[in-house]
């Protein structure tokens, strides 16, 4: 068998080390919407305009503090569905190899991009778009 994959007790390291930063968005997360008065079911929007229309129509700051945390749930969002990639690219065994050249990704770059497709080598490559000679 080509060395290329990580095999199943790596895989589950890294499950878990994946699912721990979940959790912890998704605490980060019920924080934001706590301070933004959103319910649960993550209604933002409708929140947004019902409050802010009647309530806070002069209150700056706070519409600013209102719009911050908005930002920031939106990019926590993004980030927990890449993690969430990242935890379906494991479980149907994708996780770690190159999409390009097929080699294993090392551990490092995994647990510092978790949904990371590409080794750095064909990234690089990529990025420089070199024209072949
Ligand atoms: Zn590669």
């Amino acid at each position: 068998m080509a060395n290329n994959r990580y095999n199943k007790k790596d895989l589950e390291r890294f499950r878990k080390e994946i699912q721990n930063r979940v959790d912890k968005l998704n605490g980060t997360m019920d924080g934001i919407r706590d301070d933004l008065n959103i319910n649960s079911k993550g209604n933002a929007s409708l929140a947004q305009d019902s409050v802010y229309s009647v309530h806070m129509a002069d209150a700056g700051t706070d519409s600013y503090e209102r719009e911050k945390g908005f930002h920031l749930m939106n990019r926590e969002t993004d980030y927990i569905n890449f993690l969430n990639l990242a935890l379906q690219r494991i479980e149907s065994g994708d996780f770690g190899v190159c999409a390009v050249c097929g080699e294993k990704i090392p551990e490092e770059r995994m647990m510092e991009v978790p949904n990371a497709t590409k080794c750095v080598s064909c990234k690089e490559g990529e990025k420089l778009n070199l024209p072949k000679s």
